[in-house]
C-alpha cells in the first residue's frame, strides 16, 4: 500500500496542466488551458483545464476530474497505479507501508510465470502441433509469447522453487483457493496467451484447452491489474500501426489476432471473450482510427456486430463491418493462404450506419404493416440519436431500406445528447446559466432566488438549478463553473436578470392559460388578471414577485 502521507505530499506537488500536457497538446486560453478532448473525437477544443481549480472538464462529452482521474482514464490505470505513474513523471518517491508496491510484486509473479509457460511449450509436442496446424509460425509464437501450462502441481512447485508467495500469486490471478483449503493453478493443461495492458505490462493470461475441456478458453480472473472489459488482446502490439494507419481491426479471438498480425494486418485486436462495451471506447478512440469489426458471419457474430456497430456509431465512431462468410474465420483463411481475399474483405466492409439500418430492418417482416411500423420506430430512434448532419445523411437510405416515405422521418431531431452542451446555447439560455452560476458562486443569494422561482419554472435547466440550490456537485455544474462565456453576476445584476427571465416566463404562461380549454373558467380569469395586472407590471419595473399566489 502507498503511504497516505506520501499520497498527500504528491497531491500537493502535482500540477494538472503539467500532467495533462505530458499526454496531449494544451493551449493557454484566458485563465484556463484548452485542448482537443482525448476521450471523444473532436476537431475544435472543448476540453478545458483549470490550473486554479486543478480540474479538467470536457464540454463535448462531459468527462471531468482531477489529475489522478485523468491519468486513470487516459492510461486505463487503477488509482494506485495512476499515483505511481504521476510520481514517476514528477520524479517523486512514494513511500509504501510494506516496503514495496503490491502491484509490482504481483507483476513480478506474472512475468516469471510467463517466462516459465513459454519455456514449457517447447517440451509439449501436442501443443506445438496444435499451433502449427492452425498455421501459427514460430515467429508468431515468440512475438505473442505463447506458452503451455501442465498440471496444477507443476505450477505450485515452480512458485515455491522461485520463492514466489502464494498470496502474491493469488493476487496475480495465477492460483486460486480451494473451498476446502489449499491452492490450485487456475490454468492447467492449456496453451497460454499472455495478456498485456495498453502500455505493454503483463496483466494476466488466457488459456486454450488441449484436452477438450468443456471450457475451450479461460481467462485470468478479475484482479487489480486485470479487468477484461477494459482490455483488448494484442493492443500494445497493434498500437503503433493503429496510430500510423488510422485503422483498427476488432476480431473475435486470440488466434484471429495472431493470424492477422502474421499476415501483416498489424492493427488487429480482440475483446477477451466479452462483447465490445462502452468501457472499451476510450481505448478504441486513441488515435481516432477507422474501426473495422471483423466478425464471423454466423448468427452470434452478426448479433455481436450489430450491437457493437450501434454503440460505436452512437458514440461518433467511423468504421465498417466485415462478416466472414460460410463459417470461415480470419485465422482459417489466413492459414489457408487466402491473405489477398482477407485484404479484399477488409477493404470492402459495409459502413457501420447502413449496416445497422439494414440489420434492424432485416429482423422484421416488412410486408406486414404492423411489423414494418416497429421496424420503422426502431430505425428512427437509432437515427435520432446520431448527430443532426449524420442523421440527415442516412435518412434517404433508411427510407429506401424500409420502403417508407422520407417525410416520415422528418421533424424532431435531438440536437444534443443527454449531456449538456453549453457551447451551443441561445441567449436565453445564457441568462439562465448565469443565474445558476451566480448561485453557485454566492450561496447567500440562494434565498433570494428560491422565493421567486422554483426549479420546474426553469425549463431545460430545472435540474441544474435544483442541484445548484441544494449545493450539490456534479459534472454539469463543474462544466458550468469552468465555462468562461457564462458570467457570475453581482446581486443587482442577478435581480435584473431574474426579473427579465420571469417576465418572459409569465408572458408565456399567460398565453398558455388563455388558450387552455381544460382550466375552470373562474381559475382561468383569476390567473389571467393576476398575471396581466399585477405580476407582469411589477416585473417590468424590475421588482421580483413570489411564485406562490
Ligand atoms: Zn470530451
Amino acid at each position: 500500500m502507498i503511504d497516505n502521507a506520501s499520497v498527500e505530499q504528491l497531491k500537493n506537488n502535482m500540477d494538472i496542466v503539467e500532467i495533462i500536457s505530458n499526454y496531449i497538446e494544451v493551449k493557454k486560453a484566458g485563465a484556463n488551458f484548452k485542448a482537443n478532448c482525448p476521450f471523444h473525437g473532436e476537431k475544435t477544443p472543448s476540453f478545458v483545464i483549470s490550473p486554479a481549480k486543478q480540474i479538467y472538464h470536457c464540454f463535448g462529452c462531459g468527462v471531468g476530474g482531477d489529475s489522478i482521474k485523468f491519468v486513470q482514464e487516459y492510461e486505463k490505470l487503477n488509482y494506485p497505479e495512476a499515483l505511481e505513474k504521476i510520481a514517476s513523471m514528477m520524479n517523486f518517491s512514494l513511500a509504501y507501508t510494506q516496503g514495496t508496491s503490491d502491484n509490482n510484486e504481483a507483476r513480478r509473479v506474472l512475468e516469471q510465470v510467463q517466462t516459465w509457460y513459454a519455456k514449457n511449450l517447447d517440451a509439449t509436442p501436442i501443443s506445438l502441433e496444435y499451433l502449427r496446424n492452425r498455421g501459427i509460425t514460430q515467429q508468431s509464437i515468440e512475438t505473442f509469447g505463447i506458452g503451455y501450462v501442465g498440471q496444477s502441481q507443476e505450477l505450485m512447485n515452480f512458485l515455491s522453487a522461485n520463492m514466489l508467495t502464494i498470496p502474491k500469486a493469488e493476487e496475480a490471478g495465477v492460483v486460486a483457493q480451494r473451498e476446502r483449503g489449499g491452492f490450485y493453478a487456475r490454468l492447467t493443461e492449456r496453451i497460454t496467451f499472455p495478456i498485456y495492458s495498453t502500455s505493454g505490462a503483463i496483466v494476466g493470461f488466457g488459456g486454450r484447452t488441449i484436452t477438450n475441456h468443456p471450457a475451450k478458453y479461460i481467462n485470468s480472473p478479475q484482479t487489480k491489474m486485470f479487468n477484461k472489459s477494459r482490455l483488448l488482446y494484442g493492443y500494445s502490439k497493434a498500437k503503433e500501426s493503429i496510430y500510423r494507419n488510422k485503422k483498427l481491426i476488432v476480431c473475435e479471438g486470440y488466434l484471429d489476432v495472431i493470424m492477422f498480425h502474421q499476415a501483416g494486418f498489424h492493427e488487429a485486436v480482440a475483446t477477451l471473450g466479452t462483447a465490445l462495451t462502452e468501457e472499451h471506447l476510450p481505448i478504441l478512440r486513441k488515435g481516432e482510427p477507422h474501426v473495422i469489426l471483423a466478425y464471423d458471419g454466423d448468427k452470434a457474430g452478426v448479433a455481436a456486430a450489430l450491437k457493437a456497430a450501434t454503440m460505436l456509431t452512437a458514440s461518433g465512431f467511423d468504421g465498417s463491418v466485415v462478416l466472414f462468410p460460410d463459417g470461415q474465420d480470419p485465422a482459417d483463411m489466413i492459414a489457408l493462404g487466402q491473405v489477398q481475399q482477407v485484404a479484399n474483405l477488409l477493404r470492402n466492409g459495409q459502413a457501420l450506419i447502413p449496416f445497422v439500418i439494414e440489420m434492424m430492418a432485416k429482423s422484421y417482416d416488412l410486408n406486414n404493416p404492423r411489423e414494418k411500423e416497429v421496424a420503422f420506430a426502431s430505425v428512427k430512434s437509432y437515427l435520432d440519436n446520431l448527430t443532426p448532419i449524420i442523421r440527415e445523411a442516412y435518412i434517404a437510405h433508411a427510407a429506401t431500406v424500409l420502403g417508407v416515405n422520407v417525410a416520415l422521418f422528418g421533424g424532431s431531431v435531438k440536437l444534443e445528447n443527454t449531456k449538456a452542451r453549453f457551447e451551443e446555447v441561445s441567449r436565453d439560455d445564457v441568462g439562465q446559466l448565469s443565474i445558476i452560476k451566480t448561485l453557485m458562486d454566492n450561496e447567500k443569494l440562494v434565498n433570494k432566488v428560491v422565493n421567486v422561482i422554483e426549479p420546474a419554472m426553469f425549463g431545460n435547466y430545472a435540474s441544474l438549478l435544483e442541484s445548484a440550490i441544494n449545493g450539490e456537485q456534479n459534472t454539469n455544474l463543474t462544466g458550468l463553473s469552468l465555462d468562461e462565456s457564462i458570467k457570475v453576476m453581482d446581486e443587482e445584476e442577478l435581480s435584473r436578470s431574474l426579473a427579465s427571465y420571469l417576465f418572459r416566463y409569465y408572458s408565456a404562461r399567460l398565453k398558455s392559460i388563455t388558450t387552455d380549454g381544460q382550466m375552470p373558467l373562474q381559475q382561468k380569469s383569476f390567473l389571467i388578471r393576476k398575471i396581466k395586472m399585477d405580476i407582469l407590471p411589477r416585473l417590468r419595473r424590475g421588482e421580483l414577485v413570489t411564485y406562490k399566489f
